[in-house]
């Protein structure tokens, strides 16, 4: 029994771990035992979308964490809340808001070592930002409980109604698809896919049906989540011909405020070394295509952009890295 394991055992609580992907950025934070399983849930605001590049973040709201902030990059999201990302892969997981009766701090619970009993997941907020529900839409229950959902932050406030499916698709609407993260420091275009001679490089389990759109799924594997600070991340996979940055130019791998990180030794990803926001992935396996955060998108439908990608459902990528059982196979039913 390490020292931590001994004090919580004589004083009746729990302390929890957590470490970033690169292993330069930790935390703990310590809870009586009666307090748990701790409040969860899953917040789909503007704000938390284009600073972690997830279609949503997961939080709970802990006591004041053990934390040396050194490693962490602090990012005003609004003048009251600063979000801590490690500087060195970017994943968040901390906010630390100020509030009127004074100080509060929220935990990115995909990051803690803890497992699913710990979390009582209870709703899903501000979905009124996401437009077509986001994941919400899949993600109804856990583990046979219903999630609430919430227009926006409170349950003061009136519940959210999914919306119909929609069926449009880009080349009748035209133009391109923007991609920003929260602070703007990146910003590109996507264009839709033209001709036959797409898609002809992209792996079978990759390639959409409807050749109008770019592929997209939801990926659970363990450096996304340890990236991302969100235990799902939604990627689209436009190839890199179609990209377009702000100014104009052709894709290419660092620009504006974007920083690199290598995950593994074929992996190059980046982040927003302003706000933290993932941007995108790129491995040798696929040298013509770039996976984009979905997150960043900025379709007319919402945060799915299902006029622009076609999602692959029921299954998530790196399902068996996914690290609550219950939140997986709920997952996999919506
Ligand atoms: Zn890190
Ligand atoms: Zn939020
Ligand atoms: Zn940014």
């Amino acid at each position: 029994m390490s020292n931590n394991n001994i004090q919580d055992a004589m004083a009746d609580q729990k302390t929890f771990k957590a470490l970033c992907h690169c292993k330069s950025s930790q935390l703990s934070f310590t809870v009586p035992t009666s307090s748990l399983p701790l409040p969860a849930y899953f917040c789909h605001c503007s704000i938390c979308r284009r600073t972690h590049g997830t279609l949503c973040t997961i939080h709970a709201k802990i006591p004041p964490p053990k934390v040396d902030l050194n490693t962490f990059t602090a990012y005003n999201s609004t003048p009251t809340v600063q979000k801590l990302f490690c500087s060195t892969c970017g994943a968040h997981m901390l906010d630390n808001a100020h509030e009127e009766d004074g100080e509060a701090w929220f935990v990115e619970i995909s990051m803690v070592d803890a497992d699913e009993s710990t979390w009582n997941f209870e709703s899903h907020h501000f979905l009124e930002n996401t437009k077509d529900g986001g994941l919400s839409t899949w993600l109804p229950e856990i583990g046979g409980k219903a999630l609430r959902m919430w227009k926006r932050g409170s349950p003061s406030e009136s519940e959210f109604v999914q919306p119909p499916k929609l069926t449009a698709n880009p080349s009748t609407q035209g133009g391109k698809l923007k991609a920003h993260c929260h602070c703007g420091g990146v910003e590109f275009h996507i264009s839709p896919p033209r001709g036959d001679e797409l898609h002809k490089d992209s792996p079978d389990n990759m390639t959409p049906k409807d050749k109008t759109k770019w592929y997209a799924l939801v990926d659970a594997c363990n450096s996304c989540r340890l990236i991302s600070g969100c235990a799902v991340i939604g990627w689209a996979f436009p190839e890199k011909s179609h990209i377009t940055l702000a100014d104009g130019s052709p894709y290419r791998p660092l620009f504006g405020t974007l920083k690199a990180y290598k995950s593994s030794m074929d992996v190059d990803r980046t982040f927003c070394d302003t706000c933290g926001a993932v941007v995108t992935y790129t491995c040798g396996d696929r040298p013509n295509f770039v996976d984009v955060a979905v997150g960043l998108l900025d379709a007319e439908s919402g945060v799915r952009a299902e006029e622009w990608l076609e999602w692959r459902t029921h299954r998530m990528s790196y399902e068996e890295d996914c690290i609550w059982v219950d939140f997986k196979n709920s997952m996999k039913m919506g």
